[in-house]
């Protein structure tokens, strides 16, 4: 029984070692994860505990309704539903998809609550600061070109009707531009498709907007909060969601510099040009992705002060970034008022931000309980010898087993040797002459 002590204790530290370094293996190994380019952009799906059945020909089909979506909404793409409105200049009800009139109804909802900051009609400004279709080198406009263009810019000039499906602009040479919520959209639609083929635990992302649902065997899954600038995809902090939705914007995302002063894809509408406050990105937590998009670019638009404030004003979850000289100030609302503590915590203590960071830390309590399963067997093992007041087994041997011509031991530590290594001795002495 006292050899066998050890031997299961060990066994047991192994077995728990073993299951847990198994179950974390186990949690990849059940996700099924799909790439792929979709919106000038990549995309990615993983789903957890996927059916064969939800397996066979879900990439196919994820193609086929970010497809429909470029169809409807890309302004890219000469033949969709978007690019075709923009080419009008009829003032009559133009027949859109159900998917579209959404979209747009909640772009204009969004552009109320806030004055226009936000504005699909933006368009031939985009195009006009070179981040649109349309072809342009990169130099600056002038200030009559911003002027003559933001005569087509005005999202009051825009109607929404939800059935049956149509939009209709007031003024003929009016374009929409969907890019700030398209995405989301995006999102949404390949979350609710998965949803109908049974899958419950999926995360779906777009350009970095990402929606998930359900987790994984109990464990959240994980976003990412990119650090605003960063070269080398650094992160701010990592976030669990469940069932909710999160999207950034941020000015450092798509961008150029002419002597020495960047341009941001975030155009003003107020003022024609891109966005020029110190608000490096803005994150939104949302219940779906079409929201969360749209929100992050209307706070991006606004800035630090103005965004906060509309943030508060519509309860939504929001974490800014604004620049301040070489770091970046923290500002949040609702449930991201965490996130800005976690961060500041890791800043205060330079932790290094990045994801493989996060998954040492995830190693952390294992090592912990491992360290806790050998201190409690060794204090079993100590606690067992000390009450049975038995010599530790194997210490018969060595310098205990020599002896001085008057037969005790030589060992100081085994001077009284209890009668079990006597009679062990004997034994071992008697096995080497019958040798
Ligand atoms: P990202 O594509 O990096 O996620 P956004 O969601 O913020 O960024 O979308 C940016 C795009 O939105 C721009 O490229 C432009 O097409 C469009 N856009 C720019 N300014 C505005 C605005 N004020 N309102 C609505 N859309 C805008
Ligand atoms: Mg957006």
């Amino acid at each position: 029984m006292r050899r066998i002590f050890p031997i299961l204790s060990s066994l047991v530290i192994s077995a728990f070692m073993l299951a847990a370094v198994t179950s974390a293996q186990d949690i990849v190994d059940r996700i099924t994860a799909l790439h792929g380019t979709t919106m000038g952009t990549t995309y990615m799906v993983k789903i957890f505990d996927a059916s064969d059945l939800l397996r066979d020909n879900i990439a196919v089909d994820i193609d086929a309704e970010l497809r429909a979506v470029n169809d409807q909404m890309s302004t890219y793409l000469k033949s969709s539903e978007v690019s075709r409105f923009n080419a009008s200049d009829s003032t009559d009800w133009f027949g859109v998809s159900d998917e579209t009139a959404l979209v747009v109804d909640y772009a204009m909802e969004v552009s109320e609550k806030t004055n226009g900051a936000f504005d699909i009609t933006v368009g031939p400004l985009v195009n006009l600061w070179s981040f649109g279709p349309e072809p342009r080198s990169r130099a600056l406009p002038s200030e009559t070109e911003i002027s003559a263009r933001l005569q087509q810019v005005g999202y009051q000039n825009i109607e929404v009707r939800r059935d049956p499906a149509a939009i209709r602009k007031s003024i003929p040479n009016l374009q929409i531009d969907l890019s700030a919520i398209a995405k989301g959209h995006g999102v949404d639609r390949i979350v609710e498709l998965l949803r109908q083929r049974g899958a419950e635990n999926v995360f779906v992302e777009i350009g970095g907007e990402v929606r998930v649902t359900g987790d994984k065997a109990g464990e959240p899954w994980m976003v990412g909060i990119q650090q605003p600038d960063s070269e080398s995809n650094a992160l701010l902090v990592r976030y669990p969601i469940a069932d909710s939705a999160m999207a950034t914007s941020g000015d450092y995302r798509n961008r150029f510099q002419v002597d020495g002063k960047y341009y941001s894809h975030t155009i003003d509408p107020r003022t024609g040009r891109p966005i020029t406050h110190g608000l490096a990105s803005v994150t939104v937590l949302a219940e779906n992705c079409m929201q969360a998009d749209a929100w992050a670019t209307a706070i991006d638009v606004l800035g630090p002060e103005q965004g906060l404030a509309a943030a508060q004003a519509n309860g939504l979850d929001v974490l800014l970034a604004t620049r301040r000289g070489e770091t970046f100030e923290l500002s949040a609302t609702g449930k991201l008022r965490s996130v800005k503590k976690a961060s500041e915590v890791r800043s205060r203590t330079s932790e290094v931000n990045k994801t493989k960071a996060g998954k040492v830390s995830n190693l952390i309590p294992i090592l912990v309980i491992t360290l806790i399963a050998f201190a409690v067997v060794l204090a079993a093992m100590a606690v067992g010898v000390m009450f049975g007041r038995r010599p530790i087994s194997g210490s018969c041997g060595g310098l205990a087993g020599t002896t001085n011509d008057d037969g005790t031991t030589r060992c100081a530590l085994c001077s009284n040797p209890v009668d079990g290594c006597k009679e062990l001795r004997e034994r071992m002495s008697a096995g080497q002459k019958n040798e």
